[in-house]
């Protein structure tokens, strides 16, 4: 089976604590399904389901103690690892970067997944946000930098408004300071309006963004995406599910790939939108890409990812090797 790459995981913090206590307790989780019906049915798509996502929270955050903690983090490296992931990048709010002990509490859960699945790697990222007040984010940066003499991979920037062009000063100083401290720098943008695009792709230090989606209708944006080397983390379940695109045959992936601009995929909130990293690339597949063409998808993902040279030579022999084995099958 070839190797997955996930670059764009949400930890989904209630989600999964609801999904750890109710194995705990025997009890039946949440119903995302049903919570899915109604989002697609009732919710305009768009910045308002967008908005409805954190709206729901099953679990309280008091039940999230380190050993839930460690427990919901092995759950959603195990859904990934299980669903042929060979590596997962998971996003977590600045809180919980900043709880103690996070992350050794984060190499544990790491650990104990790749007790069953031993190729498989994970790094954290930190998802700062932009509109928080001074105090509080000067302290989300200090804590991503303290974090990253520990193994912290990056940083995700949130910012609003997120549809429409955004003031990027702060933006800026914060990716320069989190890729002096050597941090990746990945940011959301173009996922419902092409705004903010070009400004983010501009900023010294990102080499990715997420989605991105709405850059593919315009040939100026793939032309300065491609130029720039930058990685787009598409996630087209996510993108289905708030209404980024009327439909998957309608998704523009393959203006990306004809574009020159690296492809790497993403679960972005899986739990909530039902979906794995096998179910990602197989809509990749629906979409017409080649197996040589998924492969290179993995590829992308392992030389965007945030993590060590030594992590990422043994993932893309892994890539290689499941190839080579798949050539002689
Ligand atoms: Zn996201």
């Amino acid at each position: 089976m070839l190797p997955k790459a996930d670059l764009h995981l949400h930890q989904e913090w209630s989600p999964r604590l609801d999904r750890v206590l109710a194995r705990r307790h025997h009890r039946a989780p949440f119903d995302w399904g049903a919570w899915r019906r109604t989002l697609t049915t009732e919710v305009s798509p768009g910045m308002a389901r967008l908005q409805h996502l954190t709206r729901t929270q099953p679990a309280p955050a008091d039940a999230d103690t380190d050993d839930a903690f460690v427990d919901r983090v092995a759950d959603a490296l195990t859904d990934s690892a299980a669903a042929g992931g060979c590596y997962a990048e998971v996003r977590f709010s600045e809180e919980t970067v900043r709880r103690p002990r996070f992350m050794p509490l984060f190499r544990r859960a790491e650990q104990a997944v790749r007790q069953e699945f031993p190729d498989f790697h994970a790094e954290p990222v930190a998802s700062l946000v932009m509109w928080h007040e001074r105090q509080r984010l000067r302290r989300a940066v200090n804590a991503c930098r303290r974090a990253a003499d520990e193994g912290l991979a990056g940083v995700d920037l949130l910012y609003v408004p997120y549809a429409e062009e955004a003031d990027w000063r702060v933006g800026r100083a914060v990716a320069a300071e989190a890729a002096s401290a050597g941090l990746g720098v990945t940011v959301h943008a173009g996922e419902f309006s092409p705004a903010n695009i070009a400004a983010v792709a501009s900023i010294d230090g990102v080499s990715r963004i997420g989605h991105a989606t709405h850059a593919a209708y315009d040939p100026k944006l793939l032309r300065l995406l491609a130029d720039r080397g930058i990685t787009v983390e598409v996630c087209l379940t996510a993108n289905l599910v708030l209404g980024s695109v009327p439909s998957l045959a309608e998704h523009p992936l393959r203006a990306f790939l004809d574009a020159g601009v690296p492809v790497a995929l993403g679960t972005d909130n899986p739990v909530q939108f039902g979906t794995s990293i096998d179910r990602e690339y197989g809509q990749a597949a629906q979409l017409g890409l080649s197996a040589g063409e998924l492969s290179d998808l993995t590829r992308n993902g392992v030389r965007a990812a945030f993590t060590s040279q030594q992590r990422r030579d043994a993932l893309m022999a892994l890539v290689d090797g499941s190839e080579r084995a798949s050539r002689l099958a």
